[in-house]
This record gives C-alpha cells, sequence and structure tokens, in this order.
C-alpha cells in the first residue's frame, strides 16, 4: 500500500550475472526467463562479455566498487526475494560476492550455477586457475542449490563423472564439502539419447529428474535460464522440488522451439 492507493506488485529476483552481448545467455537469458514467470528481474552485472554465438572475443570485469554500488542501491528499494548467481569471473569477485551473501537473511533463497566456460567453449573467467579449482570456493556455501553440469561437476571435485554412480559420488563430495544442494544437469551426458537425466540431492533427499531429450544444437543459455527459473519459481513461494521441476518444464519448452541466431549454437526460445 502507498499513501491510501494498493498496488499491484511483484516479487523481486536479482540476477548477478555476466552480459552476453549475443543475447543468448547470461543477464540476457536471466531477464526474459524471469519476465516468463511473472517476477521482476534486477540485474547485478558482474563482468561484460563481448560474444557472438562461436566466441567469446573479450570479457571485462566490472569494479569492486561498481559491484558494490549496484548491491547497495538495490538493497535499499529493491531486495531480492531469491537471487540467481551466474558468472562470477574472478577470484577477488567471489570473495566479494561471498561477503555480501553474508550480510544478507539466510532466508533469502541463492541460486548459483558455478559458470567456468561459455557454450561454444571459450573460457569466460579472468583467474585460469578457476577452471581447477583447488577447493571448493567459499561462496558456493552460501547456495540453496548449486547447478553444475557434468563438466562443472568434474572441474569442482576433480573426479570423474560419466557413470550414475560417478555423478552420486561427486554430489556426494559437493554435500560433505558444505553446500545445501545440488542439482546436477546431465545435458552433457552422451549415454542416453532418449533421456536428459538430471540428478538433485540434498542431504535430506536424493532422485532422478528424467525428461525426453530434446535434440537441438541451440542450446546456449540452457544453463543460465534453468537457474534463473528455478530462483523464479522460489521467489514465486513454490518449494525447491516443485521450482526445479517447473524449471525444467520451462527449459524444455523453450528447447522444443529453440532457434538458431549466428553461426555457432541459437538459443532456446523464452516465450511469454
Ligand atoms: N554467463 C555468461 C555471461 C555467458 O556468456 C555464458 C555463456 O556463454 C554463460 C553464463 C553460460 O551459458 P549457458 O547457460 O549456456 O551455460
Amino acid at each position: 500500500v502507498r499513501g491510501n492507493k494498493t498496488e499491484a506488485t511483484k516479487a523481486i529476483v536479482w540476477s548477478i550475472a555476466g552480459s552476453d552481448s549475443g543475447g543468448g545467455a547470461g543477464i540476457q537469458a536471466d531477464l526474459l526467463t524471469m519476465r516468463a514467470f511473472g517476477v521482476h528481474g534486477c540485474s547485478l552485472i558482474t563482468a561484460i562479455t563481448a560474444q557472438s554465438s562461436v566466441a567469446v572475443a573479450r570479457v571485462e570485469l566490472v569494479s569492486e566498487q561498481m559491484l558494490a554500488a549496484q548491491w547497495q542501491t538495490l538493497l535499499a528499494d529493491l531486495p531480492p526475494v531469491a537471487i540467481k548467481i551466474g558468472l562470477v569471473a574472478s577470484r577477488a569477485q567471489q570473495q566479494q560476492l561471498t561477503t555480501l551473501l553474508a550480510t544478507l537473511p539466510t532466508t533469502i533463497p541463492v541460486i548459483i550455477d558455478p559458470v567456468l566456460i561459455a557454450s561454444c567453449g571459450d573460457t569466460l573467467t579472468l583467474d585460469s586457475g578457476l577452471d581447477a579449482l583447488p577447493e571448493l570456493p567459499e561462496l558456493y556455501r552460501f547456495a540453496s542449490l548449486l547447478t553444475p553440469n557434468l563438466p562443472e561437476l568434474a572441474a569442482l571435485t576433480g573426479l570423474a563423472v560419466t557413470t550414475p554412480e560417478q555423478i552420486i559420488t561427486a554430489t556426494e563430495c559437493l554435500l560433505k564439502k558444505g553446500v545445501r544442494a545440488v542439482l546436477v544437469k546431465g545435458g552433457h551426458a552422451s549415454g542416453c539419447k532418449q533421456l536428459a537425466l538430471d540428478y538433485l540431492a540434498s542431504t535430506r533427499q536424493q532422485y532422478w529428474l528424467a525428461s525426453p531429450r530434446i535434440d537441438t544444437e541451440h542450446n546456449h543459455g540452457t544453463g543460465c535460464s534453468l537457474a534463473s527459473a528455478i530462483a523464479s519459481g522460489l521467489a514465486l513461494g513454490y518449494p525447491l522440488d516443485d521450482a526445479v521441476v517447473l524449471a525444467k518444464a520451462y527449459l524444455n519448452r523453450g528447447l522444443s522451439a529453440a532457434y538458431a541466431t549466428g553461426q555457432g549454437a541459437g538459443t532456446l526460445s523464452h516465450l511469454p
């Protein structure tokens, strides 16, 4: 209520992520997803990429001061109901976000997509050491849910993740290191041609999620969109399991209508 007038409002979700100039992933995908879910998306940009569908030509980090300014400005007026974190492009930025997240109430869900490389295979992080993480970044302990794909799960744990048993073992390793819940995205698996198998695990429960595998090479932005869709579902009040299922349904619908953009992989469609 503002004055004596009741005004319509929307749940606010923050996307802390990089800009993809190609429009398929990063902040651009996050905001389209949040709009589709009917929440209000705010963006805290961590890095700007000069990127097409075939290559990442340049990555420039936003300064520490600018990231802090985005955070403080939004917090004063547009505080989040849920947060999605994508590209965090340096160790210093990881540390800064860890410090900032520690100041928020723990009731705000934080979905972290541990982005390391772009879909075209180019690296997105500045510290090449981020690619082979010796220990789990402190930041990931603030995740209500971490959403690695198979290459990211392998990089985060140093383990092979080819078989279902190996995926379970690697996920347990992340849970033991203090991550509260993990959703392993099976999109990169080559074993099963008919199904896309994801694995959702917390200390409370573990199960596989199966959905028909949608045969498209236009999958740029799927990781970003999935994490944003989960954050949006949580902001709308769904429990985590339901938010994950809703997000998967959203992704599958978008992949069924995916389209080519440039010479490389196109992107999923964000339907209103
Ligand atoms: N964030 C940014 C800024 C990117 O440019 C990319 C990929 O190019 C990603 C995240 C990860 O994208 P995806 O959702 O395809 O994993």
